[in-house]
């Protein structure tokens, strides 16, 4: 078997500027491992160190702990000693010991789901002699209990899942400095140090049963079986379904030199961006600790300083700060170490410029030396997603091609949500402050634990801060809101990518979860109390507060235009109303692919004058009641030819069974019987009669017109009258008008007679005509199979994907709420059928169908009116296909415009 070859190379080295891999390896080494290496080549200081490969970690889950340790023991003693040879120092050495740091990192980047150990190596020996080779009693004790602590949590599973987030050493260092009557961790002395990695070691002889590992190799070996383990873990299972991710990726495991931040005031960490995350703007920014560590910087429980002076003067605005008391208190890193902040500002342009890209970037500063831990592709907001690709298309920097490819189209939805109303904001109580961590709006009802997100409609999760265990329910929530935290705080950058309203770090507000209260300046809020949530000021705003339509940045506007030169497929939108189609338009839809028809009956007056017709017994009883519905019909069809303004609009004919229409209310049902003059118990009597046991299976599409020809007949004189009046106008109007649910030739037939002979009637009575197609759905499996024989008579086809995915797959659309979430979590579907086109199956009939028609009519026109018609990879599968255009609703044009270019660009690649 070829992942069990004895000799290919499992462990990749890197450091002082020479390198085993390279960034083009990401799906051996990880994206972390192969940045890693790649920094390396081009001349950026990193500690050295060494990639496991993700192959092992499929190894691994094959062979098991003891036989993978040997398979690899020899490549990790050779990678060690190089380590060793750069930094001068040995491995688990008394007098001269190298820690390290053992990573996760998987292909592509999964925040906070995998675990990490540092300071890995320290025992209760090595400790002294980093003390003495430091001169740093202190900042080795605080390596150790640190290590002990994150060690025990991630390694030796201590951390329990409690709802209070305490873990058991954090409550040791509570009761500490409780017993001290201290409140930082930076006051306790040496000997609280001391002795809580004493206490730390018992509290792990008590929960695990055994004594903490002393010895390094054993301790490095349990922190990579980990960093494996960890890929099958809830956390990361969750967020590779939620991704679409592979189990079989696996993850790379990284063991890096350790490099502190926290030897004292000449050392520091920080994160930085080579733009700005939240709105793409050109500017460097990031925050920084001084003497302090990696994690204290990400974990929020000391808030960060910022590293360029100008980002620095706009917190400190936000804040109202005087700037001589906030250069004095909260200097950036450009002001307290100019040559340090000039070294790191060479290097992100330096990695910018390399991997042209936006980069997000670690960094440490050890005792006046800078070190890059990593960099990555920076995640950002949607709106920063498009300024830094179209910005840097105009530097120069990247193609065309390559800015419409790095939009992640499902993203844009970011840009297209609505946002506070302006009107009602200025009525808004500002409660409080905190960062922008993640630009929108959000309004809601507090809840304080992540596991009940789902409490309520829309929720806003408050917390202290945010853990990964908190991922489902900060995707739940609308809006997320932590008391703790920065800009690259977990809320921040979790909420970042999902594209989630997110405020942290407002540290004005007190939270107690176990009243479940949150009080700001003494007024105290509870579950279920209303906020908001502005992501883009960070202001926090009591009550609800009404939102509108967002802007749309110039940016935007050209990606949008670039997007319609690389491709020929059109978008098209789903629309029932005038107004929704004027949104598609504004978004540009270059026509409608889809108007359910049925969506108007419901109405008031509407409603009334469709239950007199279903109830009616009679062709002349109906034929009463559709005469009043004719007008607003066509009043409806004129609104919306007129917004298309010569655009072609698809029409269908009423779809779904009767049954959906009449009263279930008793009250509703009396009033009925009084408005027709007949008794109470006819109209139950009919309503029962209407009752079906598969509704979707039942009396609904075509065969409702076929069984009440003068709905259809009302409805197409609907539809030519309000073309017919248009014109009159001067509007050019082109309606396809759509029959739904056709199984038969024999069906198709039946309905385009009674719509044509229509026509005929209307065009002889207002002596004048217009162009108009007939065609149909292809929603039905047999539709698809007989294409051609119904190709032969439908002028074209537009694929509903809702019910052909539903009668592929014998999913009820409306039951499979219940099963297909526990199908996905076990493996059994990769994703929701409804919402990405099973390719596979669904996806065949729809080839097979084009394919068919297009055997007998060359030029058929053929697109797609399901849900799938704005999803990215559907779009993709479409285009692919050859369908003329896809239709979606009007909010997902954009996302499908930039799909429909992206999938051109890929195919002629
Ligand atoms: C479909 O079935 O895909 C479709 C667009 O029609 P509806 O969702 O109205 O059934
Ligand atoms: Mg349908």
């Amino acid at each position: 078997m070829d992942t069990l070859q004895e000799t290919k190379t499992r462990v990749f080295k890197f450091g002082d500027k020479t390198a085993d891999g390279n960034s083009k390896m990401k799906n051996l080494l990880g994206g972390k491992g192969a940045n890693l290496a790649e920094m390396n080549l081009i001349g950026i200081p990193v500690p050295p160190g060494f990639t496991i490969t993700t192959e092992v970690c499929t190894e691994y889950n094959l062979l098991g702990q003891e036989a993978l340790v040997n398979l690899i023991t020899p490549e990790v003693e050779k990678a060690i000693e190089n380590i060793e040879n750069i930094m001068g120092a040995k491995f688990g050495d008394k007098e001269n010991p190298l820690l390290v740091s053992v990573r996760s990192g998987a292909r592509v980047s999964m925040p906070g789901m995998m675990d990490t150990v540092l300071n890995l190596g320290l025992n209760d020996e090595v400790v002294l002699g980093l003390a003495a080779k430091t001169k740093n009693e202190r900042f080795a004790w605080d390596s150790y209990r640190r290590f002990i602590q994150m060690y025990g949590d991630v390694v030796l599973g201590m951390k329990q899942e409690s709802k209070d987030d305490i873990d058991p050493f954090e409550e040791i260092m509570e009761a500490l400095k409780h017993k001290r009557g201290i409140v930082l961790d930076t006051d306790f002395t040496v000997q609280d140090l001391k002795d809580l990695c004493y206490d730390f070691k018992n509290a792990v002889k008590k929960g695990t049963g055994h004594d903490f590992p002393t010895d390094p190799w054993e301790q490095l070996w349990g922190a990579v079986v980990a960093v494996f383990n960890s890929w099958n873990g809830n956390r990361a299972i969750y967020y590779r379904t939620m991704n679409g991710y592979p189990s079989e990726w696996g993850t790379a495991v990284n063991v890096q030199a350790m490099v502190y931040g926290n030897m004292g005031n000449n050392s520091g960490t920080g994160v930085c961006f080579t733009r700005d995350a939240g709105t793409g703007e050109n500017l460097f920014n990031g925050e920084y600790l001084i003497n302090a560590q990696g994690e204290d910087v990400v974990a929020g429980t000391r808030t960060p300083q910022q590293i360029t002076k100008i980002g620095s003067i706009r917190w400190a605005e936000l804040a109202k700060i005087e700037e001589e008391e906030r250069a004095k208190n909260y200097p950036s890193l450009e002001e307290l170490m100019p040559t340090i902040y000039n070294e790191l500002n060479e290097y992100q342009q330096k990695l910018e410029d390399h991997y042209r890209d936006m980069q997000d970037m670690e960094f440490t500063i050890q005792d006046g030396k800078l070190w890059i831990l990593q960099t990555r592709n920076g995640k950002r907001t949607g709106a920063a997603m498009v300024k830094i690709a179209v910005d840097k298309l105009k530097e120069g920097s990247i193609t065309e091609e390559e800015a419409l490819l790095r939009i992640e189209a499902n993203k844009l939805d970011e840009l297209l949500h609505p946002v506070f109303d302006t009107k009602a904001l200025k009525r808004a109580h500002v409660i409080a402050h905190g960062l922008p961590a993640s630009p929108g709006a959000a309004t809601g009802q507090i809840v304080f634990f992540a596991d009940e997100a789902a409490k309520f409609k829309s929720s806003i999760l408050v917390r202290i801060e945010t853990s990964p265990e908190d991922l489902e329910g900060m995707n739940i929530a609308k809006g997320i809101l932590t008391a703790r935290g920065g800009m690259t705080s977990h809320a921040a950058v979790v909420a970042r990518g999902m594209g989630k309203c997110c405020i942290s770090g407002a540290g004005a507000l007190q939270i107690n979860y176990k009243t479940r209260t949150l009080t700001v300046d003494g007024h105290e809020y509870h579950e279920g109390d209303w906020i908001s949530l502005n992501g883009s000021t960070g202001y926090i705003i009591e009550g609800k507060v009404a939102t509108s339509e967002p802007e749309l940045s110039g940016e935007f506007a050209e990606l949008m235009k670039l997007s319609d030169k690389y491709t020929t497929m059109k978008v098209r939108t789903n629309a029932d109303s005038p107004k929704d189609a004027k949104v598609a338009v504004k978004f540009g839809a270059q026509g409608i692919g889809l108007t359910r028809t049925e969506h108007m009956f419901f109405e008031a007056d509407r409603i009334k004058a469709m239950r007199e017709m279903i109830l009616s017994d009679t062709i002349k009883g109906r034929k009463i009641a559709l005469e009043e519905l004719l007008p607003m019909q066509r009043s409806d069809f004129e609104g919306i030819f007129e917004a298309m303004a010569g655009l072609p609009v698809t029409v269908r004919l009423l779809d779904p069974p009767l049954h959906e229409f009449v009263p279930h209310v008793l009250v509703t049902q009396r009033e009925l019987a009084e408005e027709m003059h007949i008794s109470l118990e006819q109209v139950k009597a009919k309503i029962a009669e209407l009752e079906e046991f598969n509704p979707m299976l039942g009396h609904r599409g075509c065969r409702l017109g076929i069984t009440y020809p003068e709905i259809t007949e009302m409805q197409a004189r609907a539809i030519i009258e309000a073309a017919l009046n248009l014109k009159e106008k001067g509007i050019v109007a082109v309606p396809e008008i759509m029959i739904p649910l056709i199984g038969t030739v024999a069906e198709f037939e039946n309905q385009a007679a009674v719509i044509r002979a229509t026509a005929d009637k209307v065009f002889e009575e207002r002596n004048d005509t217009i162009e108009y197609l007939v065609g149909t759905m292809i929603e039905i499996p047999r539709a698809a199979l007989i294409a051609d024989l119904i190709a032969a008579k439908a002028d074209f086809f537009s694929f509903g994907t809702n019910d052909l995915t539903q009668m592929t797959f014998g999913y009820s659309r409306d039951d499979a709420g219940k099963f297909l979430p526990i199908y996905i979590e076990k493996g059994i579907l990769t994703s929701d059928p409804f919402e990405v086109l099973d390719q596979q199956g669904v996806g065949q009939l729809v080839k097979m169908g084009t394919n068919k028609g297009r055997s007998v009519k060359p030029n058929l026109k053929v697109g797609i009116c399901g849900e799938h018609g704005g999803e990215p990879s559907s779009v993709e599968f479409c285009y692919n296909t050859g369908m003329n255009y896809v239709s979606c609703s009007p909010f997902r044009v954009p996302i499908a415009r930039i799909a429909s270019a992206q999938a051109a660009i890929k195919a002629k690649a």
